[in-house]
């Protein structure tokens, strides 16, 4: 038993570094001060390092929302990490971020303190109750697709970027 709880530790440890895609998004409260502690946040994940931070950005609400016309602007961010975490492992611990932020769910869309949503893991796709990789919704959403291509370039296209031109982003 001990030799086994050794080995999973060993393969944890040395597992090789996969490049994930995490989407930060706030609109409640103090926003950027939550941004930027989700960020520091980040850095300081276990066997995971940031690699690129995009700009922050502002951006319009979209979506079904029970107040949608007064629901404040987000502001959004997209970062690379270089991770020995496994995808659920590293959902879990944005879960506990957001958390840690106030994070409520009162319904579908709603204002939030604080979403980290993972949008790519390597080249996996995931499919399982509680995490779908690539995020399904990414590439309708400007606030994921501008940031991501700030950071990497190759990975969205133009025609991608075109399909969500009509969504009001700047940068913050
Ligand atoms: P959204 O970000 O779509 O507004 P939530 O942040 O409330 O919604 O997340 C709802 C659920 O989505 C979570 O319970 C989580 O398990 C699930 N989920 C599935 N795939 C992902 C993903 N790639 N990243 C983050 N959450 C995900
Ligand atoms: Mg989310």
């Amino acid at each position: 038993m001990a030799q086994l709880a050794h080995k999973t530790i060993r393969a944890a440890v040395t597992r090789e570094a996969v490049v994930a895609y995490v989407a930060l998004g706030a609109n409640l409260g103090d926003a950027a001060a939550a941004l930027k502690q989700a960020l520091h946040d980040l850095s300081a994940l276990p066997l995971t390092v940031v690699s690129k931070t995009s700009s922050i950005y502002k951006t319009a609400a979209l979506g079904i929302d029970s107040s949608s016309d007064s629901s404040p602007d987000y502001l959004n961010a997209v970062v690379e990490l270089q991770t020995s975490l496994s995808a659920p492992v590293l959902l879990h611990h944005l879960q506990q971020k957001e958390q840690a932020a106030g994070r409520e769910r009162p319904y579908l869309n709603a204002p939030r303190t604080l979403d980290l949503d993972l949008l790519l893991y390597g080249s996996g796709t995931i499919g399982s109750a509680n995490l779908t990789v690539p995020h399904p919704r990414m590439m309708q959403r400007a606030f994921v697709l501008v940031p991501l291509a700030e950071i990497a370039p190759g990975l969205v296209s133009a025609g991608q970027l075109a399909a969500v031109a009509s969504q009001r982003i700047e940068r913050f």
